[in-house]
């Protein structure tokens, strides 16, 4: 619903990724006062790179990781850039940096350093502070204007600030809390064991013998350039039903293995497989995904995660009894990331300054309810409740604030990659062939033409 009243609210976002970035465009040019509370010394979340891993637990197993980025030194984009870009800053090609359709993640990070000048964002973000508490100012205060306590706590001077703010925007990421399995005898196994949060290059495992848990993109990737230096790698899968890229890779390779899931894991560094097959492993690297954690967040419960469901959440972003005055960002999982986090961001701006309301309590619980029943009876686990994997969701979603569709060339360009890639794993982040109609048909559309020609090159 639309409203012509509008107010401006004191808003704190929480994190200066690509979500928490485009968050403060939007609650800024909607005439929020915003600040932006980061706990790393520049923007860019996950693609601010951090190769300084040692401080943190192999496995992750701390409330307050000391690492944020889960990106490893050689990641390559496995989305296209034409896909990517906010819808009023394409993700151009420069020249004399890192020209390629799906080009490295520094590249990605300067993408969103630019968009942050470009937007005279930096100016509203505090960079090495550390939100450690968010709870409500007076919890009597439910179901009327709510207002939050945010507890910082700046990195080298280590000063605790307490501030209160109208609204907090949560924009904190989900791939860096590990997501680990269960296996018999994994707490007593003595040799190296971590995550793919913490993994950054091939170098150290030299030799070695590694299993590679998970053949998932992280998974994939981390074999492959595994193969190169250990002695052998093991990917352990939960399904053998691998795509034909990943086949083709496993044939041209002596060295490299696939395996079921792993069994159990034994005190003289024997890593057992269900199919009763075993190997002497050096180092296990678990690449088994990501789990959402917001410990610095006190609701009194109304916000919980239970197997990584979030919820309640109303169209993964607002809790029935806080909306608006708290809101999440970026929780939907296999959608276009950037192009949604904007619409989210214009959403909880408008709501904020009172343009838009939300439906009742009783609708959005009522829809909650509905999402969750329909995913049961589609036998999603509960862990999947946020992954998307639908374009007209976000269509949808967009709706509410008349945000426009996906163009087609990105969805046809989205669809046609995940194709490309599911039979040439190995080289389809170097290949033009497949899309060259699609990707003229971008590069003519209003997405790139927007910002004049001279900004980019081919
Ligand atoms: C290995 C890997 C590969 C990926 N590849 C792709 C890809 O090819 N394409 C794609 O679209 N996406 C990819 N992603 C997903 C990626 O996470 C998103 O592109 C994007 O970074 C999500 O943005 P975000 O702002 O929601 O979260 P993040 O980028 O995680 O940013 C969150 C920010 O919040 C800050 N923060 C967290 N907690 C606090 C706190 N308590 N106080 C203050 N600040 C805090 C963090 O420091 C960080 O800056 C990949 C992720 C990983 C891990």
């Amino acid at each position: 619903m639309v409203s012509v009243r509008t107010q401006s609210k004191h808003v704190c976002v929480i994190g200066a990724g690509p979500s928490g970035l485009v968050a403060a465009r939007e609650l800024s040019k909607e005439g929020h006062s915003v600040v932006v509370l980061e706990q790393n010394h520049d923007v860019g979340g996950q693609w601010l790179y951090d190769p300084n891993v040692e401080v943190e637990d192999p496995l992750g197993r701390n409330t307050f990781l000391k690492v944020h980025s889960s990106i490893y030194n050689s990641l390559r984009l496995t989305s296209p850039r034409e896909i990517m870009g906010f819808t009023d800053f394409p993700f151009l090609v420069k020249k004399g940096r890192d020209m390629r359709r799906f080009p490295g993640h520094k590249e990605l990070f300067l993408y969103l350093k630019d968009f942050c000048d470009w937007f005279g964002l930096r100016e509203m973000i505090r960079f090495n502070t550390r939100v450690e508490y968010v709870g409500l100012l007076d919890s009597e205060a439910i179901g009327k204007d709510l207002r939050w306590v945010v507890r910082s706590k700046e990195k080298k001077t280590e000063k605790v600030v307490e501030e209160v703010f109208d609204a907090v925007v949560v924009a904190t990421g989900h791939y860096s809390q590990p997501r680990l399995p269960s296996i018999k005898g994994m707490d007593a196994w003595k040799r190296k064991q971590m995550h793919s949060h913490i993994y950054r290059v091939a170098e150290p495992f030299h030799n070695e013998v590694v299993v590679v848990v998970g053949n998932s993109l992280s998974g994939q990737d981390i074999s492959i350039e595994l193969v190169e230096v250990a002695k052998e790698v093991y990917l352990s899968s939960k399904s053998l039903n691998i795509s034909e890229g990943l086949s083709k890779i496993l044939s041209k390779h002596d060295t490299l293995h696939l395996r079921p899931q792993i069994e159990s894991l034994h005190e003289d560094g024997r890593v057992l497989f269900v199919d009763g097959t075993w190997v002497i492993a050096d180092t296990i690297i678990y690449c088994t995904g990501y789990s959402y954690t917001f410990p610095f967040l006190d609701t009194k419960g109304i916000v919980a995660v239970d197997d990584d469901r979030v919820g309640p959440l109303y169209e993964h972003t607002f809790p029935p009894s806080l909306a608006p005055s708290l809101s999440f960002m970026g929780i939907p999982r296999k959608i276009i990331g950037f192009p949604f986090f904007e619409s989210q961001a214009i959403w909880i701006a408008q709501l904020l300054s009172g343009k838009r309301t939300l439906p009742s309590w009783d609708d959005m619980m009522q829809s909650i309810k509905d999402f969750y029943h329909s995913r049961d009876l589609a036998g999603v686990p509960k862990h999947y409740t946020h992954d998307i994997a639908e374009f007209e969701y976000c269509d949808r979603y967009g709706d509410h604030v008349e945000f426009p569709h996906l163009e087609e060339w990105r969805k046809k360009l989205c669809v046609s990659v995940l194709v490309n890639a599911d039979v040439n794993l190995e080289t389809y982040r170097d290949s033009w062939d497949n899309d060259h109609e699609l990707l003229q048909e971008a590069l003519q559309s209003p997405h790139f033409t927007q910002l004049g020609t001279e900004a980019f090159t081919l």
